[in-house]
């Protein structure tokens, strides 16, 4: 196993549960072909941590196990996902079958996602180093009752191997669209081609508030993707809703979606608009358009430091074009999931957007992940979003 060091400042962040270490922190050279678990040592050569290693990602080596050796074998990993599969329990009865088991390092799978809709499993991973253990946790997630299929997602960075991305680990090679409630609503979701593992199950909560809003609303969802928030509104009693976005899969996923849940569509005023979100919503500001309700959940905009002012930029961008379509007394709401853009800064690029739009915001929530996305650590809150009042003239 690659034994590992790095400097006493690092050395002390990990103890307090930093899990990640980059290829230009290691302090010793290593060899490349070198398996997939390696040793941390600190500075006096004593054991610090085991994790997982990939040499051919800037993010090397991600914590495992902290301070004490472990073997790293099925016990090991049934333990933590029994543990994790026992903090959601309370998601079953709250009529949602699709959650995310693991998220990662924060449930002891660093680099890694198990997200199950109903009888079908979804393991994303973000690092080779975990191809050496599927075999493991696909034991591990077979030792559930009910599992019917289980595929592999890869993240985009990972080079493909026998493994690849949409790869079926176990039970029937086809791959349907799977049916999956959450909060008793009804979803299909395309686990193979989908974004993420197909769904964004990180939004969950905030969608639920946006059912609460929506009684007797017109709501115009921008970036709509397979109509999560459009489902949550109309079972909310909104009155007329327009989707915006880019792909015409997403916009007919979304179809299906509603279709699944409401069978009366014809008397509801309902619109898809197909195109870039910001040429949209500029046009219907210049028809004038207004709505009750602008909600808009982009996808990330920067996924690296260096891109964060773009980033704002476009955050504030369509704030203020989003903001101009609210009726007077109407509301807004605005997420980001982009990691390296922190929540303040996020917050006030939404607010320099709507103050440019000459509005102004009054916040009635800020909120996060939902509660199957635990977060021990601020690289790993990406998720933000914000409610709020929209005032006249500021
Ligand atoms: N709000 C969604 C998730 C959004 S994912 C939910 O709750 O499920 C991002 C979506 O934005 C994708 O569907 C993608 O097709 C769409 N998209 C990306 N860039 C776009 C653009 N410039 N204009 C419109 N849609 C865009």
């Amino acid at each position: 196993m690659v034994k590992i060091k790095i400097s006493k400042t690092l050395e002390a962040k990990i103890k307090k549960g930093y899990p990640w270490i980059f290829k230009y922190q290691l302090q010793n050279p290593v060899s490349e072909n070198s398996g997939s678990l390696a040793v941390l040592y600190d500075h006096k050569n004593r054991f610090l941590a085991i994790g997982i290693w990939d040499p051919d990602s800037d993010l090397c080596f991600r914590v495992l196990n902290l301070l004490e050796p472990k073997e790293i074998n099925y016990g090991f990993f049934q333990e933590r996902f029994q543990k994790a599969l026992s903090l959601r329990k309370g998601l079953i009865e709250q009529g949602t079958t699709g959650y995310r088991v693991l998220n990662g390092e924060n449930d002891g799978f660093p680099g890694l996602v198990l997200d199950k809709y109903d009888k079908t499993w979804v393991i994303k991973v973000y690092t080779k180093g975990w191809f050496e253990f599927l075999g493991r946790i696909l034991e591990v997630i077979q030792s559930e009752k009910n599992v019917e299929q289980v595929v592999l997602r890869l993240a985009r960075n990972i080079e493909k191997s026998d493994f690849f991305d949409g790869k079926v680990l176990f039970g029937p090679d086809s791959v349907v669209p799977v049916n999956f409630q959450e909060n008793h609503l009804n979803f299909q979701v395309d686990v193979v081609n989908g974004q993420k593992t197909g769904f964004f199950l990180d939004q969950r909560d905030n969608r639920l508030q946006i059912k609460k809003i929506s009684r007797g609303l017109s709501v115009l969802n921008v970036f709509s993707y397979t109509g999560g928030f459009s489902v949550y509104a109309i079972s909310g009693g909104c009155r007329k809703l327009v989707e915006i976005d880019s792909n015409p899969w997403a916009l007919n996923d979304s179809l299906q979606n509603l279709k699944l849940n409401f069978q009366e569509t014809r008397n509801f005023d309902f619109q898809q608009i197909e195109g870039d979100a910001f040429q949209k919503l500029k046009e219907l500001n210049s028809n004038n358009t207004r709505f009750d309700l602008v909600i808009l959940d982009p996808p990330a905009f920067a996924r690296s430091k260096k891109h964060r002012p773009q980033a704002l930029e476009a955050y504030s961008r369509l704030a203020e074009l989003g903001v101009q379509l609210v009726a007077e007394g109407g509301k807004l709401f605005a997420a980001s999931c982009s990691a390296p853009v922190s929540a303040d800064d996020f917050y006030k690029a939404v607010h320099k957007g709507v103050a440019l739009a000459n509005r102004k915001l009054t916040e009635i929530t800020r909120s996060g992940h939902a509660i199957d996305h635990p977060v021990r650590f601020a690289e790993m809150e990406y998720l933000k979003s914000v409610t709020g009042w929209v005032g006249g003239k500021k």
